[in-house]
């Protein structure tokens, strides 16, 4: 029997080949009709035989596009209106397809690598192949909608045969805005410094590219050549041709394996790429960089490869492989051995797959040349952002020969603009309890955003998790308990419970007005000093923008400026209100203070530890109360002080200090941070630990500035005072060694880290054969095989075994605030005492640093256990840039969980300052919220 059907599929559905997909659908189910794209999703009518349209439905659902994702799929069964063929509609009016999302950029799919590897093929080789599964799209769009003209493709007209593919609903490239070939589409450029032995020259199409045999001897001497940075830049050389594409990419691979640098533009800006396997390479690429410690991440061929050299579960190849193509942190293998000065002494190493048919060429090629060479067994390159000295990514050709200049020996450009910057994404996949695997973000760019997140509250399923999970413990020291329930009761804090608890309760009872009211306000949430991202919403969207960067110079302040004002523009979003961080001197939140004067605006200022767990609330759904543990390098306290160890109860609008790590100096303020020992000696000042013999060679090392630093703190001259756990970490790792002069921001605490790794060694494998190598693979491996003690099967005499924080009631006086006055501080004075009493006693660092961790896991964990016995609180929020650390993240969520705590943690934002924008447009939202509420009342 023939029915009809009207389907309405949400999800991202748009720009990811969806419509030509259901298109093929319908010719191989015999169904009539029609597909549209509409506002919010795919809309189709669908006429057939009801067997068939219950399978055409199923591979609707089941069987989408790779780049896609469906979220919904509504059927209503309609009238027949006898359709004799099946079309793909489109909307005359713009005005629907504004509203639409933009994709972000897909990495090369299988089809499309297929055809750029086979001789026979017409885009064989060809370095920008893509389809409307794959290729550029947030890059190079211009504005909405998202249609060839209206991108940086705009440039190149089609050729017959593109335009005939791009026309046929049945072929894979139907409607692939960037569609191209060498005949039409853009090409390749090669540029560089004179002096380097075997400069391309022009290719003559019409002969055959240098094969890489011939030119072996040019390498040789490239190799040898004098550093060719000083003298100028050659002419640019196209590749118009396959021939010449093809001898630029040869010309590039022979720099690579004589140790050059090359500056590579990729979908987001330019890589600075060089032989990874080369440790002069490295070591060249860091002083021309002036990046000195932090590690560099890799490029590789294949999760095969990669598997050799690190390990690689289920998730971490998914995420490895996936249209987004992050960099992946893994763990490295043990007895994998990396060239010196990639990423020492850390025990993960940033990895990547190839994503432009530009970088699988490289990769190819280069990897041809070099197998079996060099420390690792796989041919590896490093790519790192074409930048210097942490200014925003170089995206223009021109721009790359005059910034770059210096850095690199030779540029491959090419002629298809970029839109935007757009940094490499990085992640690493955590063990996240009961949620099972979990990606953390550490960076949040390309392939990610500007995809939205819902602003709206979901909380059902939540709630749902916490009530279905275990009994409570009765861990936390009973008289302990009623000691902060009378703290809380008697000095301070009006009904604290009663104030963050929603008064209409966690499902809220919107009415339309006030939704309306609420709705039409759009936030720009300006977002913090440090890794900055902003957040504009729209409707109950919000749109987190890329990685920005650390807004220290003019050149970043400047990108965020444009970035901003390219989201308002193509997202057609104007800012009513404008949220920004509560520090008076971030450049942010200056500008939404003048801007806010300026333009009338109202402006909600919002504490960054307040953002950091209302990001998690909002990236869950979560109404609050919450217990919101946010541990972090720095940010500003509603006192005045530097906040960092806080427990917070929140709502999503206010919250109330519960508790926090109890104060210490920080002499030098920010030089404290560059200088660990300093932060380490205001520790020791504030926990009377100056005279401990363990602590005598640290201060040695500290030298004239110990008395400089004691002379600061007796007259509180520069010298805030910070409760931050950041800065404890800092301390600690100075104190046994471990870092005391950090290259890059956050280098004490990831150093600390890895030294619980006792796998972690710096063994110089440069004399390693092959098979002692392959030895060392095979001692990985059984390694692998042993069974690994999971986070949450803590023995008796671990519990023993951790380092005491110990909690006292805080002091509240007649002025104190339920915002700057906690119940309870957490003293670390005991951790630091037994570290420096382990110290003396020579106990290795490996377990020194594990009792440490330990402590601040038990500390997440009593904060919890009171705040639930104190207010009733089960949910938890984890938030902060020390969040990033894997063991304290792991091994807290599992003790939580463990005593029935729901727990909840960024999921597509990073902890870190990266998703404090978000948290501000939440707070921002909600506090609107609540005064439509009011006016409605
Ligand atoms: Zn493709
Ligand atoms: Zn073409």
């Amino acid at each position: 029997m023939i029915e009809a059907l009207d389907i309405q599929v949400k999800g991202i559905v748009q720009g990811v080949g969806f419509r030509p997909f259901v298109y093929r659908m319908a010719k191989k189910y015999l169904i009539n009709g029609w597909v549209l794209n509409a506002t919010d999703g795919v809309f189709i009518h669908a006429e057939g035989e009801a067997k068939l349209l219950d399978e055409f439905v199923i591979e609707l659902s089941e069987n989408p596009p790779a780049a896609s994702r469906v979220e919904e799929v509504t059927l209503k069964e309609v009238p027949l209106e006898d359709f004799d063929s099946f079309e793909i509609r489109f909307s005359d009016a713009g005005a629907v397809e504004k509203t639409t999302l933009v994709s972000p950029d897909l990495a090369t799919c299988d089809d499309c690598v297929r055809e750029l590897f086979n001789p026979n093929d017409r885009r064989y080789r060809y370095p920008f192949i893509n389809c409307t599964n794959c290729g550029p799209r947030f890059t190079i769009i211009e504005k909405l909608p998202y249609d060839r003209k209206s991108t940086s493709m705009k440039d190149f007209p089609m050729c017959e045969r593109c335009a005939r593919e791009y026309g046929d609903p049945l072929d894979r490239r139907f409607h692939a805005q960037p569609d191209a070939c060498f005949e039409c589409g853009p090409h390749l450029s090669w540029r560089e410094h004179e002096g380097l032995p075997g400069a391309l020259a022009s290719v003559d199409a019409s002969v055959p590219a240098v094969g890489l045999e011939e030119r072996t001897n040019a390498a040789d001497e490239a190799c040898d050549a004098p550093d060719a940075i000083a003298l100028p830049l050659g002419p640019v050389i196209w590749g118009k041709t396959r021939a010449e594409s093809d001898a630029i990419i040869a010309r590039a691979v022979e720099l690579l394996r004589a140790g050059k640098i090359l500056a590579v533009k990729g979908l987001g800006g330019f890589h600075l790429v060089c032989d990874a396997n080369n440790a002069d390479a490295v070591a060249l690429l860091r002083a021309r960089k002036r990046r000195e410690g932090k590690a560099f991440a890799v490029m590789a061929a294949s999760t095969a490869d990669v598997r050799r050299v690190c390990e690689v579960n289920d998730a971490e190849a998914a995420a490895l492989e996936g249209s987004q193509r992050p960099i992946v942190l893994l763990k490295k293998r043990a007895g994998a051995a990396f060239a010196p000065g990639l990423a020492d002494r850390l025990p993960e190493l940033g990895v990547m797959l190839p994503y432009t048919p530009l970088q699988h060429l490289l990769l190819h090629d280069f990897a041809d040349e070099t197998k079996g060479r060099g420390y690792c067994l796989i041919p590896l390159l490093v790519m790192t952002s074409g930048n210097i000295h942490d200014e925003p990514i170089v995206i223009d050709d021109e721009d790359a020969y005059a910034k770059l200049f210096s850095v690199a020996d030779a540029f491959i450009g090419h002629d298809r603009a970029i839109r935007a910057r757009y940094d490499d994404s990085v992640v690493r996949v955590i063990d996240a309890g009961s949620a099972g695997e979990a990606l953390q973000f550490l960076r949040r760019a390309r392939g990610f955003a500007p995809l939205p997140i819902p602003l709206a509250s979901q909380p059902a399923e939540r709630a749902d998790a916490a009530a279905s999970r275990g009994t409570r413990s009765a861990s936390a020291d009973e008289s302990l308990r009623t000691e902060v329930r009378g703290a809380a009761a008697c000095d301070r804090i009006p009904g604290t419970a009663e104030a963050l608890a929603d008064p209409d309760g966690p499902e809220g009872s919107h009415d339309a007005s006030r939704e309306a009211s609420v709705r039409s306000q759009a936030i720009l949430a300006v977002g913090p000093e440090q890794k900055n991202t902003f957040t504009l919403t729209r409707d109950a969207e919000a749109f987190v923008s890329q990685h920005i960067g650390d807004m220290e110079n003019a050149e970043t302040y400047d990108a965020w400026l444009q970035a901003k004002d390219r989201y308002e523009t193509l997202f057609e979003i104007t800012p009513t209100r404008l949220a920004c961080d509560l520090h008076p001197e971030y450049l942010t939140s200056k500008w939404a203070h003048d801007e806010s004067r300026a333009r009338k605006l109202p402006l909600t200022e919002v504490q960054h530890h307040h953002a950091h767990i209302v990001s998690v609330m909002g990236e869950h759904g979560l109404p609050g109360p919450v217990c919101g543990i946010a541990f972090d390098g720095t940010g500003y306290g509603v006192d005045g002080a530097i906040w960092g160890g806080e427990v917070l109860l929140c709502n999503q609008r206010a919250f109330e200090r519960f508790a926090n790590f109890a104060y210490v100096p920080m002499p030098g303020g920010a030089a404290a941070v560059r200088h660990p020992l300093r932060m380490a000696y205001g520790a020791l000042w504030a926990f009377d630990l100056l005279e401990h013999p363990g602590a005598a060679d640290a201060l040695a090392a500290l030298g004239d500035q110990a008395a400089l630093c004691e002379q600061m703190i007796d007259c509180g001259l520069n010298t805030p005072m910070t409760s931050s756990v950041g800065r404890l970490f800092d301390a600690a790792s100075a104190l046994l060694g471990i870092c005391t002069e950090p290259k890059y921001e956050g280098e004490p605490a990831i150093l600390l880290e890895a030294a619980m790794d006792k796998n972690q060694t710096n063994v110089s494998h440069e004399t390693a054969e092959a098979g002692q190598r392959e030895a060392a693979h095979a001692a990985a491996d059984a390694a692998a095989a042993l069974p690994a003690a999971p986070p949450n099967a803590e023995d008796d005499a671990a519990a023993a075994d951790r380092y005491a924080i110990e909690v006292v009631k805080n002091t509240a006086t007649a002025e104190s605030t339920a915002q700057d006055t906690s119940v309870v501080l957490f003293d670390a004075a005991p951790a630091f005492r037994a570290l420096l009493d382990d110290k003396a006693a020579d106990v290795p660092v490996a377990v020194i640093a594990r009792r440490f961790h330990d402590a601040f896991v038990q500390a997440v964990a009593t904060a919890a256990e009171l705040a639930r016995s104190v207010y009733g609180i089960e949910t938890v929020a984890l938030s902060g840039g020390v969040f990033m650390n894997r063991y304290l993240v792991e091994h807290a969520l599992a003790a939580l969980e463990r005593v029935g705590f729901t727990v909840a943690v960024n999921r597509d934002l990073p902890p870190n300052d990266g998703c404090i924008s978000f948290g501000q447009a939440v707070v921002a939202w909600a506090s609107n919220e609540e005064g439509a509420a009011e006016r409605g009342a």
